[in-house]
């Protein structure tokens, strides 16, 4: 039997995108290859450093410290696990915006730490009163986001930094969707910016590379000796990551994508996105619909469920927020085009 993968024609809601066309050649040629055993696979091993200081070229950090995770969900957990494991408390707490993504309830599950989850503002940012009265002395890490999921928002990074080391927390900011749009934005999100202690920035989202390719850095090496362990069998003598065979092809992709975008590559596309998202922002308004403005490349309306569901049946790959609105992310296949067909089909199916 021969099942074809979801074409990306009508795929309007997902963080990931069509590889680009280096990143899918790297990623083949990778395939087979496993960046956790470093002593058998040594070329993984060089390109996955190259990953890391790439990646810190776009956070601003410029010695780097850091993998190419499975993705942002990985990359979350092991940031909690280093301000866990550093935490001089055996009850520690973690204080995020309640539009942080789920994979901190997983990280809170299976670290065994106490989530903290504080109200955003009326702008959809973290409420950075409602932080600073959540935080105590056993408060590991503070968490902002820079590029929410639903609204693409992005909360005030410095003032969670000067919150963070007022109680000697650490401060991790989850750019997974984001990082690879901000350096182009007024923003202020990164290393340079603020006292940023780990960061999640994935490739296999705004990058372009093919899944699976996560990103986590560190501000110092040290960081990562919080998660070591001996590897016994191995040439190598220990493994800072939470999985042990891993795709070598994320981290050639992820390479591949960065050597031929960063910069220009990405800024041409991030204007690209950004136009779309504005048109159809407008596009929506014009018909009625209570749009949240979009501040980065992704719109949110309050199009009524039963809209919501002759676009889906009509093959629409869209998503709504935890609070009802369709979200529409502008990844880099998402052409005019398709924008256009869309809002002719909301125009043509529309239920009010
Ligand atoms: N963080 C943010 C802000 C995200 O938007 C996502 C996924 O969309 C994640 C983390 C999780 O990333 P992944 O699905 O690659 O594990």
């Amino acid at each position: 039997m021969q099942i074809e993968p979801q074409a990306f024609d009508r795929v309007l809601s997902s963080m990931c995108t069509e590889p680009h066309p280096v990143a899918r050649e790297a990623a083949e040629r990778f395939l087979a290859t496993n960046p956790g055993d470093p002593g058998t696979y040594p070329s993984v091993t060089a390109l996955e450093d190259e990953a890391v200081s790439m990646l810190g070229d776009i956070a601003g950090l410029e010695d780097p410290s850091g993998y190419i995770a499975s993705g942002g969900t990985e990359a979350n957990i092991q940031a909690v696990r280093i301000a866990r494991n550093r935490a001089e408390t055996r009850t520690p707490n973690v204080v995020m915006p309640e539009s942080a993504h789920f994979s901190f309830q997983k990280a809170a599950d299976v670290l065994g730490v106490d989530l903290r989850i504080v109200p955003t503002d009326d702008s959809f940012r973290a409420d950075l009163e409602a932080v600073r009265s959540c935080v105590d002395e056993e408060t590991a890490m503070v968490i902002g986001v820079a590029g929410t999921t639903e609204y693409g928002r992005v909360d005030p990074i410095p003032e969670l930094g000067e919150i963070a080391e007022a109680v000697d927390a650490m401060l991790h900011v989850d750019a997974a969707w984001g990082g690879f749009v901000l350096p182009f934005t007024d923003f202020e999100w990164h290393f340079d910016h603020a006292p940023v202690d780990t960061m999640a920035i994935d490739p296999h989202k705004m990058g372009q590379a093919a899944v699976p390719a996560g990103g986590l850095l560190a501000r110092s090496d040290d960081l990562f000796d919080e998660l070591a362990v001996d590897t016994p069998y191995l040439e190598s003598t220990s493994q800072a990551t939470l999985t042990g065979t891993r795709s070598g092809a994320g981290v050639a992709s992820a390479v591949a994508a960065m050597a031929e975008l960063w910069p220009e590559g990405y800024e041409r596309q991030y204007v690209r996105s950004r136009n779309n998202a504005e048109w159809l922002a407008d596009a929506l308004e014009k018909r009625g619909y209570e749009v949240v403005d979009p501040t980065l490349p992704l719109v949110a309306a309050d199009v009524p469920k039963s809209t919501f569901d002759a676009l889906r049946a009509e093959g629409w790959r869209i998503s709504r927020t935890g609070t009802g609105e369709l979200r529409i992310v502008c990844m880099p296949h998402v052409t005019r085009e398709m924008l256009a067909s869309f809002i002719g089909d909301l125009d043509r199916l529309e239920v009010r």
